[in-house]
């Protein structure tokens, strides 16, 4: 079976371009508002991710680094999960740099997965399930704008786009397992020659 990753990154990558594009404009609206100048560190926070492509969109970017960096961002993973795997609920109580963080910036920035993506603005999501959600804006948006904001990111159609490519991909691959990681987990799969997203890879490779 040959299933060629490159289809679903280069979609997802044109998914993110909008979403790029649209938290531009709402930021404008908000003085532009941006990271710059910021100290707060929000890659300290956990952010869980739940697509397999976004895993296969990250890691294109990860294997395009030197190898001597790609060392260096493994062992930052390994020493992160260690830490997440002794936290208990680390979501909520741990603080630790993301290990692609280099200097307040994200050195995959290009490829940076939808949470990320997404952070900073407020914004919400119409959830045929779920009803609509809130999502407030950071702590230096509300410090400047307040807690109110009358314009949100609408991030409805970003969901959604990125779950049918989820979809298809899935069925492409016949991965219907539940799908959950922090980025250190996701690099440390490079690691892992059992994991099942390699295996993806090695389909795309044609073996
Ligand atoms: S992937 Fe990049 S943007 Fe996201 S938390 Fe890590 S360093 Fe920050």
């Amino acid at each position: 079976m040959f299933v060629d990753i490159t289809y679903f990154t280069e979609k997802l990558s044109s998914i993110f371009s909008e979403l790029d594009s649209a938290y531009q404009a709402l930021a404008e609206k908000y003085n532009g508002f941006s990271c710059s100048g910021c100290d707060d560190l929000c890659c300290s926070s956990v952010f869980l991710h739940f697509t397999l492509v976004e895993h296969f969109f990250l890691l294109e970017g990860f294997r395009s680094l030197p190898e001597e960096k790609r060392k260096e961002i493994i062992e930052r993973s390994r020493e992160y999960n260690l830490a997440y795997s002794k936290t208990s609920r680390p979501e909520v109580n741990l603080k630790l740099l993301c290990p692609l963080n280099y200097d307040n910036l994200c050195i995959l920035y290009r490829y940076r997965p939808l949470g990320c993506r997404f952070y900073g603005l407020p914004g919400f999501m119409e959830s045929p399930v779920k009803g609509r959600q809130e999502f407030k804006g950071c702590w230096r948006f509300e410090k400047i704008h307040g807690p109110s904001p009358e314009v949100k990111l609408d991030r409805t159609p970003f969901y959604r786009k990125v779950a049918d490519l989820e979809k298809e991909l899935r069925d492409r691959l016949r991965y219907y397992q539940r799908y959950k990681k922090t980025v250190a987990q996701m690099i440390l799969d490079e690691t892992n020659p059992d994991a099942l997203v390699m295996r993806g890879y090695d389909i795309f490779e044609g073996y």
